[in-house]
């Protein structure tokens, strides 16, 4: 049986008086697929993801992480539990390359050695020079900023990891070596991604699903070959089109 690790059940969210940033959105996320979400500029990717990690409260529906209600869940701790990349790393600009990756170890109360130890396992997962560990990330390209923001969001070994954008500043070549990376990181830690992109090839490519969204809402959840052999809808078939 297909084990359900993220369940949103009819899930909306507005800000202010009226501005539907959700619109009554239900997915459920088996463990271990590397879910990606797509959609136009607006239409609540980012505001799902922090419906997910608690960093925003939803008006209606159910949000199950880990089989867990999300009112059940103390805020702090779900947030420990989810590893969580956003566009252009958010690296702490003062903190050191591996500081920056023992962030929440340090903040948990990890013992030291352990933490260091885990420094050097997470640069040879992200494919960071040792050397570089004691570098600030300003002096670092945009692509090795970017793998430091997953190395730090994989410090806790998540079973979930919510990555917002992380490749959608970067040029080509780097965005498909660190997807290669993403792939295989995804495929050793056995953990549960959920990816917005705003590419669709990417989306395809490294999604074992794919969920589309456009106005708050999922236009269709599917694999890649389903989607691309049948539209649910004509707004889908025009989105693929205009790629
Ligand atoms: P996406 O990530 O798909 O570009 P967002 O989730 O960031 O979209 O935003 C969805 C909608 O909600 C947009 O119309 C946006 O302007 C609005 N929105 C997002 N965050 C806020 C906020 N903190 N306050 C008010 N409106 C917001
Ligand atoms: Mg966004």
């Amino acid at each position: 049986m297909v084990e359900t690790v993220i369940k949103i059940a009819g899930v909306s969210k507005t800000y202010g008086e009226n501005k539907l940033a959700v619109d009554n959105v239900s997915l459920s996320i088996a463990k271990g697929e590397f879910l990606t979400i797509i959609g136009p500029s607006g239409c609540g990717k980012t505001t799902l993801l922090r419906l997910i990690n608690g960093l925003a409260d939803f008006d209606s529906g159910n949000i199950l992480v880990m089989n867990r209600h999300m009112h059940e869940w103390d805020k702090v701790q779900l947030r420990r539990s989810i590893g969580y990349v956003i566009q252009n790393a958010g690296l702490f600009p003062h903190l050191s390359v591996k500081q920056n990756m023992q962030f929440v170890m340090s903040i948990s109360g990890i013992d030291e050695d352990i933490q260091e130890k885990r420094a050097h396992e997470l640069a040879d997962l992200v494919e960071i020079a040792v050397s570089q560990l004691d570098e600030f990330p300003g002096s670092l390209s945009g692509g090795q900023q970017q793998r430091v923001g997953v190395a730090r969001a994989l410090a806790m070994k998540p079973q979930i990891m919510l990555l917002d954008e992380p490749l959608g500043a970067l040029d080509n070549v780097t965005r498909r070596k660190i997807q290669i990376g993403l792939q295989k990181i995804h495929n050793k830690t056995g953990a549960t991604f959920v990816m917005v992109t705003h590419d669709l090839k990417e989306a395809f490519t490294l999604g074992t699903r794919v969920a589309i969204m456009n106005k708050g809402r999922i236009e269709q959840f599917d694999t890649p070959d389903n989607i691309r052999e049948k539209p649910a809808t004509d707004w889908v078939n025009q989105f693929i089109l205009d790629y």
